[in-house]
């Protein structure tokens, strides 16, 4: 379904990033990577999907790494036409202890860079009449937890840029949404998971029921394959006039 097309997801060399990147890939999309940690191992396993893979590695704090990033893109395979923000960090502490440059940090990754992507992306979305932004918020775009304002801030923010940019784009082929997880079992809740372990002094999986319980009301993990089955369908004709939704995969969460 999107042979000839290409897609560029941040942050994926890891967890949620790299199931999008493989589900987008299945579908045949030409892929540009981006990331930390295993980059050759996350490589590998997209490329095995049979689609050209190129790997750029800027750091999503620094909006002049973006836009080298984007440029390498248009030069790789001539224009983006998916664009995935994804890269994030999770930092845990209440307001008056969270220190100033872990705020920054967060604001930066979790929601500047997708501005930055998204603002360079689009002209070549536009001149072609067709693409597709999806930024992996998060529940925290849409209600708060404890300990979590720079998170639960950047995400809001990120749903909040999802609309305006679907609104400006609305007559047009360029769709943005935001996909707003649950839990989903990666490193980054994997760290909060041992923190819980260790403070409460519980096995790993007691702790991970506990995490569950306290938010998720069907006791599961989502899946980065369930939200990169969802990006695929985001991509495809059906999405074709699915504009500026925050799409939950939350197990409830949000219902109650
Ligand atoms: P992860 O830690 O497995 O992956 C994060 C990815 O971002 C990695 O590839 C990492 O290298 C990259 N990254 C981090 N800082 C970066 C930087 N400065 N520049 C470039 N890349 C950077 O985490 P994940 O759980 O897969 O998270 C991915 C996204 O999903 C994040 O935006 C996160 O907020 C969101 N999310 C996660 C959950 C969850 O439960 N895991 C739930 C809701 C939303």
């Amino acid at each position: 379904m999107l042979k000839g097309k290409t897609a560029l997801v941040t942050g994926s060399t890891s967890g949620i990033g790299l199931g999008v990147a493989k589900a987008l890939a299945a579908q045949g999309a030409n892929m540009v990577m981006n990331g930390f940690g295993d980059v050759a191992g996350a490589q590998a396993e997209v490329a095995a999907l049979g689609v050209q893979v190129a790997y750029h590695g800027a750091d999503m704090s620094k909006p002049d790494e973006i836009a080298a990033m984007m440029a390498f893109a248009a030069e790789q395979f001539g224009r983006v036409d998916i664009l995935v923000n994804n890269a994030g960090i999770q930092h845990v502490a209440r307001v008056e202890n969270f220190p100033p440059e872990r705020w920054d940090a967060i604001i930066a990754i979790n929601m500047s860079s997708a501005f930055h992507a998204t603002r360079l992306a689009l002209p070549a979305m536009q001149a072609a009449g067709w693409g597709r932004i999806i930024n992996v918020a998060s529940v925290h775009g849409l209600v708060a937890s404890a300990e979590k304002s720079a998170y639960v801030a950047a995400k809001h923010g990120v749903v909040g840029l999802t609309k305006v940019t679907a609104l400006e784009n609305a007559t047009t082929g360029i769709t943005c949404n935001a996909i707003c997880p649950g839990w989903v079992l990666t490193p980054l809740v994997q760290k909060q998971v041992d923190a819980k372990a260790a403070a409460l002094g519980l096995p790993n999986d007691e702790a991970k029921k506990l995490l569950l319980g306290e938010k998720e009301p069907s006791m599961q993990f989502t899946t980065p394959e369930e939200l990169g089955a969802l990006a695929v369908f985001l991509c495809s004709p059906a999405g074709n006039n699915v504009r500026g939704v925050a799409w939950n995969m939350d197990g409830g969460w949000t219902a109650q």
